[in-house]
C-alpha cells in the first residue's frame, strides 16, 4: 500500500467528544495525520493546548473576544486566529486540507459543511443535523465537486461498510440499530417526571450534552434515519430501526437474497472516526478492548416503540414530508433540547415542541442554503416563544 504524506486534517468541534477523539488517533499516528486547523467554540484552554501539542497554522472560536486574547497569548509564532460563523468556514477549508472533520453540534456545522465539500475537500461528516437539514443539497453538491463525505456516525459507518463489495441492487433494506436509550424499560407514563441528570446517563456511549438527550428521545436515532436516507440513497420505507442495548451490532444491511451483513464491534467511536479518516484503509487499533462475544453470552434485539418515543416517528414523518421540513424538526428540537438542559421544560415536552413547529409548518421545496436557513430560524423562534408557555405553567 502506497501512501504520499500526511493526510491534512481540519476538524471543526475540535473539542467536543468526536474531536478529541480523533485527536487521539493523530497522537496515536503521527505518521499517518497532521492537522491544519481547529475549529472550538467556547472551551478556550482547552483549543490552547491542542494547539500547543498539533501546532495547527488556522483555529477558529466562537467569540470575536476569545479570538483577540487567543491570538494575543500566542504572538508572533502562533497560529492565525479567526471567529464565528466565517472562521469556520476558513477552518474547513484551510490550505493543505485533505479531510474535514465536521464534527460540530447542531445546524452551525451545515454551511462550513458546504464550504469544504465547494473547496473540493473530502468531509468525514459526524454532525448529523447537517445531513438532516440539509442532506440532499449536501448529496447534490459532494457529486457536483466529485467529494467523498464519509459517514462518521458509528451506525451509518457500520452500514458504508456492510455496502461494500455488493451492488446496490442487490439491497433489500438498511437496519439501524439503536442502544434504545436510559428509558427502554421504563414506564411511559413516568417520562413525565425524567430529570436532566437522569436523560444525561447513557448506558452504552460516552457523547457530548446534545446528543445524549437526542439518544433518550430516540430522535437520535430519527434524525439517523434521514442521515441514512441521503448517504445511501434509499427510500424512508426501506429504512428500519431495531433496538439493540448491548451497542454491539453497529448496523445490518439486509441483502435480496435474505443474508444481512452487520458490522460489530466494542462501542468506541475510534472506529467509525478511524475508518472515516483513513477510508478504504484501516488503522491498527490493536490498543481497543477486542470484541469477545462468547463472554458477552447474549446479544438481544426489540422493536422501537414509538407510542413511548415518540420523536422517531417525528422525524419519519419529515422526512416523508420533504423540503424544508426536516430543517424545522431538526431547529425545534435543538431549541427544546436547550430549554430541557436547562430545566425550563419537561422531557415529554421535547416531542412535544418538535410537533407543534411540524403542524405549525408550511413545507416548501427548496433550492439554497438561505432557504433552509429561514425555516431553521421560523422553527427556533415558534418554538422558544410555545417553550416559554410551557416554563410558565411549571
Ligand atoms: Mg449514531
Amino acid at each position: 500500500m502506497v501512501r504520499v504524506g500526511r493526510k491534512g486534517v481540519a476538524i471543526l468541534g475540535s473539542t467536543g467528544s468526536v474531536g478529541t477523539t480523533a485527536l487521539q488517533l493523530v497522537r496515536r499516528f503521527r505518521d499517518r495525520f497532521r492537522v491544519t486547523a481547529l475549529a472550538a467554540g467556547k472551551r478556550v484552554a482547552e483549543l490552547k493546548d491542542q494547539i500547543d501539542e498539533f501546532g495547527p497554522a488556522l483555529v477558529s472560536v466562537a467569540d470575536a473576544c476569545d479570538a483577540r486574547e487567543l491570538a494575543a497569548s500566542f504572538g508572533e509564532d502562533g497560529p492565525k486566529v479567526v471567529c464565528g460563523n466565517e472562521g469556520l468556514c476558513a477552518v474547513a477549508t484551510a490550505a493543505g486540507t485533505d479531510v474535514c472533520l465536521s464534527a460540530l453540534v447542531g445546524a452551525v456545522g451545515l454551511e462550513p459543511t458546504l464550504a469544504a465539500i465547494d473547496a473540493g475537500i473530502d468531509v468525514a461528516l459526524a454532525n448529523k443535523e447537517v445531513m438532516v437539514i440539509g442532506g440532499e443539497l449536501v448529496r447534490n453538491r459532494a457529486r457536483a465537486n466529485g467529494v467523498e463525505v464519509l459517514p462518521v456516525d458509528s451506525e451509518h459507518n457500520a452500514i458504508f461498510q456492510a455496502l461494500r463489495g455488493r451492488e446496490r441492487e442487490y439491497v433489500r433494506r438498511l437496519v439501524l440499530t439503536a442502544s434504545g436509550g436510559p428509558f427502554r424499560e421504563r414506564e411511559a407514563a413516568s417520562l413525565v417526571t425524567v430529570t436532566r441528570a437522569e436523560a444525561l446517563d447513557h448506558p452504552t456511549w460516552r457523547m457530548g450534552d446534545k446528543i445524549t438527550i437526542d439518544s433518550a428521545t430516540l430522535m437520535n436515532k430519527g434524525f439517523e434515519v434521514v442521515e441514512a436516507r441521503w448517504f445511501f440513497d434509499r427510500d424512508p420505507c426501506e429504512i428500519d430501526v431495531v433496538v439493540h442495548p448491548q451497542s454491539i451490532v453497529h448496523s445490518m444491511v439486509e441483502y435480496c437474497d435474505g443474508s444481512t451483513v452487520a458490522i460489530m464491534a466494542v462501542p468506541d467511536m475510534s472506529i467509525p472516526i478511524g475508518y472515516a479518516l483513513t477510508y478504504p484503509e484501516l488503522l491498527d487499533l490493536g490498543h481497543l478492548p477486542r470484541l469477545d462475544l462468547a463472554r458477552m453470552g447474549t446479544m438481544s434485539f426489540f422493536r422501537p416503540d414509538t407510542d413511548k418515543f415518540p420523536c422517531l416517528r417525528l422525524a419519519y414523518d419529515a422526512l416523508r414530508a420533504g423540503g424544508t421540513m426536516p430543517a424545522v424538526a431538526n431547529a425545534a428540537n435543538e431549541i427544546a433540547v436547550d430549554r430541557f438542559l436547562a430545566e425550563e421544560i419537561g422531557f415529554t415536552d421535547i416531542p412535544r415542541l418538535v410537533e407543534a413547529a411540524m403542524n405549525e409548518h408550511e413545507v416548501a421545496t427548496y433550492q439554497s442554503v438561505a432557504e433552509l436557513i429561514a425555516a431553521d430560524r421560523w422553527a427556533r423562534a415558534f418554538t422558544s416563544s410555545q417553550a416559554d408557555r410551557c416554563c410558565d405553567r411549571r
